[in-house]
């Protein structure tokens, strides 16, 4: 049996992350991985980017059952630390809005420099391993994999979410948690566009292909103003996507389409200067008019604005600044770029990813019920906790 300090199953962010600094504090360190290639995810990522971090990381900006646990690793590894590494390795980034950091060139730069740094830090990588079982001894843990059998001091898990199961996404990370009796919170899509009933989708697929800027409210409250897709299968755009983390099947979002202005002030505006304009040209000028036709009856689209009761115009006032809908559902694992949910974090110590009942298991990165807002957020998150367990194993 092969033995070593430190085992990691998942070669992705978390897991080569905490690779290289357990490797540079002279930890002997083995990462596994089923999959061909390491850090899969980050090739994808940032459509081809990366959208490695942000300059701005708060923990409210992450979902998680306690919403104190983030608070330690992401203030002991900041997303200044992880710049620091990319800029030392000359990758080339630039910002974009909300302070998204994406590479210039591609994604492939980080992989590429995770695994210099693991390199340089003696990690050993094997891919293609699948593993067979796991048991506690009490010198560590006994693995028995694929290519062969190992023993370990330290077992780190960060086998990652659920999210693009044909990227190679599995369950075992939670499947091993229970096995150790650690409690799994549910898991769900996060970050996913969301689908039309069969109604809504007659008449709003059509639209596909429109996006308007919005400010977007799930029904606790949590609102982001950004961009709306609509699309064929329903609503995406980085406002949608967002909300998403938020939402439960059933509930009701409600859109703000007009998000800089009170939609009655500028119905009432318009009345007074143009009382005899229509209310599809009137709204044509603020919103889409394909949208606008979605939206309104024809009926009322034809009359001129002082032919509108206030009744009638409050209630239009209503539906542009609060449209409030029901959607049928989300994309689902397909599409989803997170998984919520996951190991609960009241198992872990919020400065090691250790189990608290079981000594040497460590969780880190997205197996975790940790995810992050869009924007760099839940790679911060992998680097984070990946340190924080790289440091105490
Ligand atoms: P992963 O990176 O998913 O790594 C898990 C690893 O475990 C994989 O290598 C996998 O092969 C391995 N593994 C799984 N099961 C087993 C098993 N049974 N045996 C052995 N190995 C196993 N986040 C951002 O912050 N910015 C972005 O720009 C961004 N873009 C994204 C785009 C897409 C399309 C997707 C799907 C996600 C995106 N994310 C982005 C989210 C981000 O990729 C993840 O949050 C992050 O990769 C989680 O890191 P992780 O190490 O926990 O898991």
């Amino acid at each position: 049996m092969e033995h070593h300090d430190v085992i990691i199953i998942g070669a992705g962010a978390a897991g080569l992350m905490c690779a290289a600094t357990a490797g540079y504090r002279g930890r002997d360190v083995l990462v596994l991985d089923n999959a061909k290639q390491a850090g899969k995810k980050i090739l994808i990522s940032g459509g081809g980017r990366c959208n490695f971090t942000n300059q701005k990381v708060e923990p409210h900006q992450f979902i998680c059952g306690n919403p104190h646990f983030v608070k330690s690793a992401l203030a002991r590894y900041r997303s200044s630390d992880f710049i620091e590494l990319v800029e030392r390795h000359g990758i080339e980034y630039h910002e974009r809005e909300h302070g998204q950091l994406f590479c210039n060139d591609t994604a492939k730069e980080i992989v590429t420099m995770l695994m210099t740094e693991c390199e340089w830090a003696g990690v050993k990588v094997k891919l293609r391993t699948e593993m067979l079982s796991v048991s506690k001894t009490e010198a560590g843990f006994n693995l028995s994999t694929s290519n062969g059998d190992f023993s370990c001091e330290s077992l780190v898990i960060a086998t990652g979410g659920l999210s693009m199961p044909k990227l190679g996404a599995t369950p075992y990370g939670y499947k091993l948690a229970e096995q150790f009796g650690l409690k799994v919170l549910p898991t769900s899509a996060g970050l996913v566009p969301f689908t039309w009933h069969s109604d809504q989708k007659i008449r709003f697929e059509p639209l596909s292909g429109i996006a308007v800027p919005t400010t977007i409210t799930a029904q606790d409250g949590t609102q982001f103003s950004e961009a709306l897709l609509f699309t064929h299968r329903g609503l995406s755009g980085p406002a949608v996507l967002q909300i998403s983390n938020y939402w439960h099947p059933g509930e009701a979002i409600s859109i703000n389409l007009l998000p800089a202005e009170k939609a009655l002030d500028k119905i009432e505006f318009a009345l007074k200067h143009h009382p005899k304009q229509s209310l599809r040209n009137t709204l044509s000028q603020w919103l889409p008019k394909r949208l606008v036709e979605a939206l309104f009856e024809e009926s009322q689209l034809d009359k001129a604005l002082n032919q509108l009761g206030h009744g009638e115009r409050e209630k239009l006032a209503n539906d542009l600044n609060d449209w409030s809908i029901v959607m049928n559902g989300t994309e689902g694992y397909r599409t989803a770029e997170v998984t919520l949910g996951g190991v609960d974090t009241n198992e872990l110590s919020s400065k090691t990813m250790q189990a608290n009942k079981v000594s040497g298991l460590y969780f880190i990165g997205e197996v975790m019920d940790v995810s992050g807002w869009l924007g760099g957020f839940n790679f911060q998150w992998a680097w984070s906790s990946g340190v924080a367990a790289g440091l105490a194993v």
